[in-house]
């Protein structure tokens, strides 16, 4: 299994174990990757006292640190699709929520000196036939309504958005200039690293293998500790069923995959193509990145379940051939660009797509966000904050409804 190019270029992190057994924690967070470490740290904002506890040896080596680093405004469906599956009202609360995910990066990247993480950009999602073409087209309207720079560009003008020219089999492409990227491990371990400095602790090489009711409570049980708590936040994404296996039936898990060249001296904007799942940018060191192409087998790469112990999985040859072809297809100066590596990494879907975050129904303490569908950093500030307000001021909630568990665990 390989490492990810986020995390073979990782910040420094120094476990500070903290003292010993139950501890006055405010809130135990199951889980140090995005989300539980911005959790953590909106938690500190309000003045508690966060227990992070993580299977590995730092934060962010789960999907976090695996993925393409692409933080997508709006929910994971174009947002017309957006639209018509969750309603008008609801599409554009989540696109919102997504806009303001953004500011809140901007100011706490800022805020908390945490450099080369996050950078605005413009993104360009390709359309390689009609049908595609019409399905990003009919977002520009309703992105332009919510106050996004959004438009469509024919194949021609599309390299001044994108930075090259496109395969003859893109007719052109959805251009939206507020988007960003990040640089996966520098983001997450900025937030936890931030999260500890105002007073959460961290505790990692510590897997959770049980969480069990008490009178007032819950007890955290890991290989070599008892933390009792009053709440608990899961954020541990495809692990989730192994601790609470009532969400097995809603949480289906998803291989992903990524591939990634030599340095080239082109400099491209992310851009994506919907239909395959298909998504490239370039990394800080010039090197580009591929991902998607699950469309390359006939399983879709679903029911990938990483082996016990590992946050990555095996990369599969059929979708890492895929991806190195796809690549010159799409942009054809690319063509001849060596391959550094592949990795792979795991995705928990939900039957719509969306996240289930907000308390888990019957049970008073026990928080839920996991389930991101492969689309979880447009929401990995602005969502663990509504969740850590939750957590202070429950009947305050601004957790949107449409991602309440209740619609499935009812
Ligand atoms: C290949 C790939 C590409 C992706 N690309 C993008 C993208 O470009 N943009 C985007 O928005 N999203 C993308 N995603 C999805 C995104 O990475 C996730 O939605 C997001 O990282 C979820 O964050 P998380 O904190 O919930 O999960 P994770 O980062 O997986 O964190 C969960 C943490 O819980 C820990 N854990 C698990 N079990 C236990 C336990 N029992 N005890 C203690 N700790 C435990 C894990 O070690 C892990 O650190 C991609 C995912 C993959 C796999």
């Amino acid at each position: 299994m390989h490492d990810s190019y986020w995390i073979r270029t990782m910040p420094p992190w120094t476990d500070r174990p903290s003292g010993e057994g139950s501890l006055p924690y405010d809130v135990c967070v199951v889980g140090g990757g995005a989300m539980g470490a911005s959790t953590a740290y909106w938690l500190t904002q309000l003045g508690r006292r966060p227990l992070v506890l993580e299977r590995n040896d730092t934060p962010g080596q789960g999907a976090s640190g695996r993925n393409g680093g692409f933080m997508v405004q709006g929910a994971n469906p174009v947002h017309a699709e957006a639209v018509e599956l969750y309603g008008h009202d609801e599409a554009r609360s989540l696109y919102r929520m997504t806009q303001v995910n953004q500011e809140l990066a901007e100011a706490v990247v800022q805020r908390e000196n945490i450099h080369g993480a996050y950078t605005r950009a413009t993104k360009v999602d390709l359309a390689f036939d009609e049908r595609e073409e019409a399905y990003l087209r009919e977002s520009v309207t309703p992105l332009r309504h919510e106050g996004v720079d959004a438009f469509w560009v024919p194949r021609s003008e599309v390299a001044e958005f994108l930075g090259t020219g496109v395969g003859s089999h893109i007719s052109g492409g959805l251009v939206r200039r507020d988007q960003a990227t990040l640089h996966s491990t520098r983001f997450v371990l900025g937030i936890a690293d931030a999260a500890r400095r105002h007073g959460a602790t961290f505790v990692c090489k510590s897997p959770v293998i049980e969480i069990v009711p008490r009178n007032q409570g819950w007890r955290v049980v890991t290989e070599t500790q008892v933390y009792d708590v009053p709440q608990v936040v899961v954020a541990v994404n495809a692990w989730a069923p192994e601790l609470l296996p009532d969400l097995e039936p809603f949480l289906t898990l998803i291989r992903g995959h990524l591939l990634l060249t030599e340095a080239t001296d082109l400099r491209l904007s992310p851009w994506s193509i919907n239909d395959t799942a298909t998504y490239g940018r370039q990394v800080p060191s010039g090197q580009l990145l591929v991902g998607g192409m699950r469309s390359a087998v006939s399983d879709a790469d679903i029911g990938q379940k990483p082996r016990a112990g590992e946050s990555g999985l095996d990369t599969r040859p059929a979708i890492v051939d895929a991806l190195r072809r796809v690549l010159p297809d799409i942009l054809p100066t690319t063509e001849g660009l060596g391959v550094d590596y592949a990795w792979a990494g795991v995705m928990d879907f939900t039957p719509d797509r969306l996240p289930l975050a907000g308390p888990y129904p019957g049970r008073e303490g026990l928080w839920l966000m996991v389930g991101f569908s492969g689309h979880g950093m447009p929401y990995s500030l602005a969502l663990p904050r509504a969740l850590a307000e939750a957590c202070v001021e429950p009947e305050r909630s601004t957790l949107p409804t449409v991602l309440n568990p209740t619609r499935f665990l009812g």
